[in-house]
């Protein structure tokens, strides 16, 4: 089913609700009468209508039909630049080979406590998620994994648990990226200062050494608890998750994070004593890169790129 498709029942949907054609309450017309106005399938009108279900603006009623449930229109436009900065973030993980088939997940807080935010659907692939796709997700609405669309569990627990007890953190990506990954599973679980890029991260990395199964109920209660102030949560035996108040800032994090990695496990590789910065000159680079923020002009520029190469990303 091409995404084209259903995003036009969405849209219909969405101008007649904006329209106030549609108030809230009403019932809309049947998925038979849609799919012949608008000469697309059944299961079509579904898909559109699962998602705006999920996003709490229609509500089915079982034998009775389908109403509005918000007057307030979204999918589309609501969260518009949100939505947008996430996709990006998917894509270009997906082109930095971060993802790990379709298991990861990432997420951007839309209120100010940061108990609803956006998250990716179950079962797509980093590489094809557009900004409509995302998911509006309440992590007080307990009928959530009960609804059409629900996320995936680990996803739903590991975000819902991270915003609800870190509202600085408003954006969070976790990934299983394989350098990070390597590092998860050393004994010593610590970024050394051997480089400007791993110094970077100089105390600034939680790490927790007690994985204790999928992210799940206690266990994603437990990681939400380990972050503090840090944009770097290395989940020992598991992956990494970065957390930052902006998708380019956290998106930035991650990217150099791997890097980071990718340097520590290629210099352990080598069998050599590895040559530590000390303490005063790790700090201060650690600072230098806070004040150099580059985290804006880095995203910028990947969507520049994605803009060029894979536009549909903003759809
Ligand atoms: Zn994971």
């Amino acid at each position: 089913m091409s995404q084209k498709l259903y995003q036009n029942v969405i849209d219909h949907i969405n101008d007649k609700i904006a329209s106030e054609e549609y108030k809230t309450g009403d019932f809309i017309p049947s998925e038979s009468q849609l799919s012949r106005l608008l000469n697309v399938s059944i299961g079509t009108v579904r898909k559109g209508i699962d998602k705006l279900e999920y996003n709490h603006i229609l509500s089915r009623h079982h034998g009775k039909g389908t109403c509005v449930k918000s007057n307030t229109p979204i999918v589309k436009n609501d969260f518009r630049n949100e939505r947008v900065d996430l996709a990006a973030a998917f894509r270009w993980a997906a082109r930095l080979n971060m993802h790990e088939a379709v298991a990861n997940h990432f997420s951007l807080a839309i209120n100010e406590s940061g108990s609803q935010f956006l998250l990716n659907p179950i079962g797509m692939h980093f590489s094809e998620i557009c900004a409509s796709d995302l998911l509006v997700i309440d992590a007080n609405d307990k009928e959530t994994m009960s609804q059409p669309n629900a996320p995936d569990p680990t996803a739903w627990a590991i975000h819902s648990a991270l915003h609800r007890n870190n509202p600085q953190a408003r954006c969070i990506l976790h990934v299983h990226p394989k350098y990070a990954t390597i590092l998860s599973s050393l004994d010593d679980k610590e970024m050394k200062p051997i480089d400007q890029n791993t110094m970077r991260f100089y105390e600034r990395v939680s790490i927790d050494k007690e994985f204790s199964g999928m992210g799940l109920g206690k266990e994603a209660e437990r990681l939400s608890t380990l972050l503090g102030e840090n944009p770097v949560l290395l989940m020992g035996n598991h992956g990494v998750l970065t957390a930052a108040k902006t998708v380019a800032s956290a998106f930035d994090e991650l990217y150099y994070f791997e890097r980071s990695c990718q340097t520590l496990i290629g210099a352990y590789q080598t069998g050599k004593k590895l040559h530590l910065a000390s303490h005063k000159v790790a700090k201060k680079t650690a600072q230098q890169w806070q004040d150099y923020d580059a985290s804006t002009i880095h995203f910028d520029a990947l969507k520049r790129i994605l803009d060029k190469e894979e536009p549909d990303y903003k759809n």
